[in-house]
């Protein structure tokens, strides 16, 4: 096994102990929770190395740098999350590779997919951003719709030919009244996810929780994980 190999292998082995005393804690069975491995900026080379140590779902967050990197891996049987901010010029790219698109949150960008989803003859699997830190219906900072306007969304996703309305998706906010609370933010996730399913009882999708507060996440009653630096390492632009 090469050094990388080994390393992913105790960070894989760490984040998936961390998310199974996590669901003990929560009374939750360990199946119950997925773990995506968010990839960004590392290599296609680590992708295939996580693929080989039985990782199955990985998320990138820039078409740029995730549609060469899944050219790249095409061989490999992986499921790809796109989670960042998503132009609509980039829709075309990202319905070519991407399994699920967890960050959807305005109309404009529903139809492109479907077009895109339709026209590569695919079905393309979504979830509802939801910003907890913004107004009704507002767009937040970092993307997501407002809790206020996630359902007139989901309803436009559900009837959209070649899309799948799959559940929601969240990132603690850094600022406001849940700074400091993923716990309250995953919380009312979830409430805002019970509301859905009363209409849409197949989008039990809930994406919450990152390498510093997955605990919270699988707490509050997630479904998926993204980690990223718990098991590549710190992001080299971060360093
Ligand atoms: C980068 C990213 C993650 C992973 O964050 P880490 O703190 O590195 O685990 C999760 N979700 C989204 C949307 C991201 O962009």
């Amino acid at each position: 096994m090469t050094d990388r190999k080994a390393e992913l292998a105790a960070n894989l082995g760490r984040v998936t102990e961390r998310i199974s005393a996590a669901c003990a804690e929560a009374g939750r069975k360990r199946e119950e929770v997925t773990l995506i491995v968010v990839t960004k900026t590392y290599p296609a080379s680590d992708v295939r190395l996580l693929a080989e140590l039985g990782v199955r779902h990985v998320a990138e967050n820039r078409d740029q740098e995730a549609a060469p990197k899944a050219a790249e891996c095409a061989d490999l049987p992986l499921i790809w999350h796109f989670v960042g901010q998503l132009q609509t010029n980039k829709v075309r790219s990202v319905s070519s590779y991407a399994d699920v698109v967890q960050s959807v949150d305005r109309k404009r960008l529903v139809d492109a997919l479907s077009r895109a989803a339709v026209g590569a003859a695919r079905e393309m699997g979504v979830l509802i951003q939801v910003a907890l830190d913004a107004d009704s219906d507002e767009r937040g900072a970092r993307g997501g719709v407002g809790p206020g306007g996630v359902e007139r969304l989901a309803e436009s996703v559900a009837e959209a030919e070649g899309l799948r309305l799959d559940g929601l998706m969240t990132v603690a906010p850094l600022t406001g009244p849940y700074e400091g609370r993923p716990r309250a933010a995953f919380d009312r996730l979830m409430e805002i996810s019970s509301r859905l399913r009363v209409a849409h009882p197949a989008a039990n999708m809930v994406s919450a929780g990152m390498s510093s507060d997955l605990e919270e996440a699988v707490a509050a009653g997630a479904t998926h994980v993204r980690v990223g630096t718990a098991v590549l390492g710190v992001r080299p632009s971060l360093r």
